[in-house]
């Protein structure tokens, strides 16, 4: 069973305050993951996890992971201006990026991070823009065809297919591109790949590791260019659904050392650092999307209108993706009624749940939509001209604390021209 972090009587607390809708996030939650997650890559000494901005993009988050040790990873202009002004710099930066402008690079180099990039033809971009290329550089590979883990009856545990992927370079393009970084005077190389997205497998990231743990001894070897990192990147999902198993970071921590003492050991690369880039196994446990029940139809199908939206959370929306819901209160009630509950949008796959098996919800009721602290909030958009909710942080010690405001209508109004 799901447990809110949440109880009634706090949610109804806090909206005194801050009127549903809001998201909220537990910074409890988020230090022990942070914590689980060191603990695991503990044996590797360079170990280190930037954390994907994309996923949750507030500064008070940010912060908080800065404290558990953990860097950031940035794709786009504003998400290395946010992580500049919360103190990051240097080395606690990653920029993997794609299709990356110009100004985007320079803002990257100005702040030290280190730049992954995404295809060939970026070395000589990259070279073009800065006017050298850093000492530190990371490539992103891709290994084509398809990418599986786990076959069973069911089907495979993980599938997904780098071939169909815009991300990475080739096993050729990366050779030629370490080649030509050292010839441009880079001396510290990294190796990237995300070939799995939210994977329910202790054996995504030992997989994963293997392959790249094999192409940087066979670069390394071929180039004789110094391999500083391996990046994992992002990828180890987390249990959406109530009867999904949990993903054990300490076991994928212990099978990414083994691979390590099997391959890049031997290979004389023993000093080489891990980096993961996890966004959805850091937060998404750590978020809910707080909601109360406004309206209830009763027509062909029973629906639950709700004050939130896919404004607000898109997910389900767009990938039918499952998110829990606990109607707060009553936990312990039995799921006697189906329901669909859903947004407000004129769209009609505004729905949070289809066909979902509840105890009876009256108006009033405060529904919690689980694992939305990542990839949450920060797709969200302003269709129908919905605003975005708040953000708040429920601190360690019990408190609230508003860590974006919601959006209001001038917010809405302010880019027009009239
Ligand atoms: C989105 C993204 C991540 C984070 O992915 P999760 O599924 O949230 O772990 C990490 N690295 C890169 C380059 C990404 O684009």
């Amino acid at each position: 069973m799901k447990k809110p972090f949440l109880t009634l009587a706090q949610a109804q607390e806090i909206k005194k305050t801050y009127p549903t809708p809001f998201h909220i996030y537990d910074e409890k939650g988020i230090r022990a993951t942070a914590r689980a997650l060191n603990a695991a890559f503990a044996w590797n000494k360079g170990f280190k996890e930037y954390f994907a901005v994309k996923a949750t993009p507030n500064p008070a988050i940010l912060k908080i992971l800065r404290e558990e040790g953990c860097g950031v990873d940035c794709s786009s202009l504003t998400e290395l201006m946010m992580s500049d002004r919360c103190g990051f710099s240097g080395h606690e930066i990653m920029f993997s990026s794609n299709e990356t402008p110009a100004e985007e690079f320079l803002l990257a180099d100005r702040l030290g991070a280190i730049i992954n990039l995404d295809d060939l033809t970026h070395v000589d971009f990259l070279y073009d823009t800065l006017g050298h290329v850093p000492e530190t550089v990371c490539c992103r590979f891709n290994p084509g065809g398809t990418f599986t883990l786990g076959e069973s009856k069911e089907g495979f545990q993980v599938m997904d297919n780098p071939g169909q992927a815009k991300y990475g370079m080739t096993p050729d393009q990366l050779l030629e591109a370490f080649k030509r970084l050292k010839a441009l005077g880079a001396k510290w190389f990294g190796i990237h790949a995300f070939l799995a997205s939210n994977t329910i497998s202790n054996d995504y990231y030992p997989a994963l590791a293997r392959i790249l743990f094999q192409l940087a001894a066979d670069v390394s070897a071929k180039t004789g260019c110094d391999i500083a990192f391996i990046n994992l990147s992002g990828g180890v999902g987390i249990p959406y659904r109530p009867d999904q198993p949990e993903n054990d970071i300490a076991v994928i921590g212990e099978g990414v050392r083994r691979a390590f003492e099997e391959i890049m050991v031997p290979a004389g690369l023993g000093e080489a650092a891990i980096f993961t880039e996890l966004g959805r196994f850091m937060l998404a446990p750590n978020g809910h999307l707080v909601t109360t029940a406004v309206h209830e139809k009763h027509i062909w199908k029973e629906y639950i209108g709700v004050d939130a939206c896919a404004a607000n959370l898109m997910r389900p929306a767009i990938y039918g993706a499952y998110h829990h819901i606990t109607v707060l209160g009553k936990e312990n009630e039995p799921c006697d009624h189906v329901y669909d509950v859903v947004g407000s949008l004129c769209e009609n796959s505004d729905k949070f749940a289809v066909d979902r098996p509840l105890p009876r919800i009256d108006m009033g009721d405060i529904l919690v939509i689980h694992d939305a602290g990542a990839h949450g909030f920060s797709m969200g958009y302003n269709y129908n001209g919905k605003l975005r909710s708040a953000e708040l942080l429920l601190k360690e010690e019990g408190s609230v604390e508003l860590i974006r405001r919601a959006e209001t209508p001038d917010d809405y109004f302010a880019t027009l021209v009239w």
